[in-house]
């Protein structure tokens, strides 16, 4: 079965205004890499739709769908924290963000592919139910899951988030879910700056060191996030898909290699084979080093589609 490739023109014309990190050109390298490689002709591409209130209304309050509104400039730029800077095109870019990761689980959940990558901006794992934040809106890849769960009737989904943030947002909205298993690893002491959550059955949060490479990583995936996923056996994983802990990002300290994202895309495809029949949904996140960036996905998506 094929593995949908989801995206929209409108995520290119999100402006986050000079000097900042999270431009178009990213998923502008991405694509330019998947093309020259010829991935891109053997994927099944999607447009993405627009996300509904409905289905935003999930994992955000109305307050914070009504704040985004209101502070939505008619020109020039604003910010929503000192990161997070939106502009007239903001809006339709983040619905279509949301919106792929919910037809991702649609496509899914009917039989139509195997697994998707939502090659998408703004990220979203960094937004809260109550509070935008780190270039993040609406929580793309918590807005997937739960659709899965409510629209779907799915009883299980799990999270898989190595971008090199704490994922505060997915946490904040999840954390005291039962079906939602999260496992992630993350730079700390480092941005978001939020508290440590407390780990659990559902929530698998490892720190790790600023001086961490690949060892330290593959451990935390191997020893934690591994056997929950196994036990939980979720129904569909999704991957919050961040590259900024490579070593050629200066966004982090941590030094990832091609070959880590390359590998803990494997283990997330092969237990996703043993404990969700295959399913995942993977969603862009951080990376902002255009070369690594573009290479790292054409490697996470080789291996989803069994290409590796
Ligand atoms: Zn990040």
């Amino acid at each position: 079965m094929p593995t949908a490739y989801i995206s929209h023109a409108e995520c290119l014309a999100h402006d986050t205004g000079p000097d900042h990190p999270e431009t178009a050109s990213r998923l502008s390298a991405i694509e330019d890499r998947l093309i020259a490689s010829g991935l891109f002709d053997l994927v099944r591409h999607v447009d993405a739709p627009a996300v509904t209130e409905e289905q935003l209304r999930r994992v955000h309050s109305a307050r914070h769908l009504k704040t985004i509104r209101a502070m939505l400039p008619q020109q020039g730029y604003s910010r929503l924290d000192p990161d997070t800077v939106i502009s007239p095109e903001t809006l339709p870019a983040a619905r279509r963000a949301a919106g792929a990761v919910v037809a991702a689980v649609d496509l899914l959940v009917s039989g139509a592919i195997n697994n998707a990558f939502c090659c998408v901006r703004p990220p979203g794992h960094h937004a809260e139910r109550e509070r935008a934040m780190g270039f993040c809106l609406y929580n793309n890849i918590a807005v997937g899951a739960a659709h899965a769960l409510e629209a779907h009737g799915l009883e299980r989904v799990a999270i898989a988030d190595f971008d090199v943030h704490q994922a505060n947002g997915t946490e904040d909205i999840f954390k005291d879910d039962p079906r939602v298993l999260i496992c992630s690893s993350f730079q700390h002491p480092f941005f978001p700056f939020t508290p440590l959550v407390e780990n659990s059955e559902t929530v698998i949060s490892i720190p790790l060191d600023a001086s961490a490479r690949s060892d330290e990583f593959r451990a935390v995936v191997r020893d934690h996030w591994m056997p929950a996923l196994e036990r939980f056996k979720p129904q569909i994983i999704f991957v919050s898909a961040g590259f900024d802990a490579h070593r050629d990002d200066d966004m982090s300290s941590i030094s990832l290699t091609d070959a880590d994202f390359r590998w803990v895309t494997d283990q997330i495809v092969k237990v996703a084979d043993i404990s969700a029949h295959g399913r995942i949904v993977s969603v862009l996140e951080g990376g902002y080093e255009l070369h690594s960036l573009a290479r790292c996905v054409e490697l996470h998506l080789r291996m989803l589609m069994g290409a590796g």
